[in-house]
């Protein structure tokens, strides 16, 4: 299957976002030199660029920044269950007996001091066939502030440590905090030729207090090549997320009632992770911080 999220590889190796910050500064040039300076002719690009901008940032499933997974191109009935900010010690163990018992694997994004904390619950989730994913290190609510050195430090040292688990080369696929993006989070991302997956539908789990209600708003919704977004943990130290223990098997219920399975980001993507180098987290830190 085609490689449908690689990025043009333009002469400058500009990152998509730094394409459109350029495009919108051209297109804010061209209309002030055709038309003359005025409210009007800087204010209509200047308002779109900033209409984009802020769609590109706070819109987990948009493209502008970066190119972003957000579901397989797939007419299978198959699907990517997701859970994300674990492994939590208690929740991540139950999901993987669920997941067992209805013969589903499943994408975890993991936070990175939790999956260094809970190393044993994510080597059995690996010996189980599930997928590790990145979810940063700390998954502070501000990273989308940081430089991307900093984006890249998040990204690195979580990444480096699923590679070590899992015996592997390949980056894993990266699933920013709260799903937001911003133009250093897109050179961060572009540099390490990361695969950035958000989701098609998003459970509500984390809000939601009746399990039924979860459930059917994702069976309900369902299609060939849906990526859900659930969660095993919770960004907050001993905090837990236990309704997904009562969601879950309906979910699972739900899906193979109507001849669906689950599988994990990779499979569901048609993507054949980028075979690249392990990357230098040193080399990397370096080349961000001069950039
Ligand atoms: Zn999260």
């Amino acid at each position: 299957m085609a490689r449908p999220l690689r990025r043009l590889d333009l002469p400058l190796n500009l990152c998509r976002a730094d394409r459109f910050l350029l495009a919108s500064a051209a297109v804010t040039a061209g209309s002030a030199a055709a038309f003359g300076p005025s409210a009007l002719s800087l204010g209509i690009p200047l308002g779109a660029w900033a209409l984009l901008l802020t769609d590109g940032v706070f819109r987990p499933d948009s493209s502008i920044l970066y190119p972003t997974l957000v579901r397989g191109r797939t007419d299978r009935r198959q699907v990517a269950l997701t859970f994300d900010d674990g492994p939590d010690p208690e929740v991540t163990p139950a999901v993987l007996d669920i997941l067992a018992e209805h013969q589903a694997r499943a994408t975890f994004f993991v936070i990175g001091r939790y999956l260094e904390k809970h190393r044993a619950v994510a080597e059995r989730l690996l010996r189980e066939g599930h997928e590790l994913g990145n979810h940063s290190w700390h998954h502070s609510h501000f990273q989308n502030f940081y430089s991307a050195a900093g984006h890249g430090v998040e990204i690195d040292r979580c990444g480096e440590l699923i590679k070590s688990m899992t015996n592997s080369q390949l980056e894993p696929w990266y699933r920013p905090p709260v799903g937001l993006k911003s133009p250093a989070m897109a050179r961060a991302a572009h540099k390490r030729n990361l695969n950035v997956a958000a989701w098609s539908i998003h459970s509500r789990d984390t809000f939601a207090r009746d399990p039924h209600k979860v459930a059917n708003g994702v069976v309900g919704r369902i299609r060939p090549g849906d990526i859900v977004l659930l969660h095993d943990g919770h960004e907050r130290d001993q905090r837990h997320r236990p309704l997904i223990l009562q969601a879950l098997p309906l979910i699972l219920k739900g899906l193979r009632e109507r001849g669906f399975e689950s599988v994990t980001v990779s499979e569901v993507s048609g993507e054949t992770l980028p075979a690249t180098p392990t990357p230098n987290a040193a080399r990397l830190a370096a080349d961000d911080a001069r950039s």
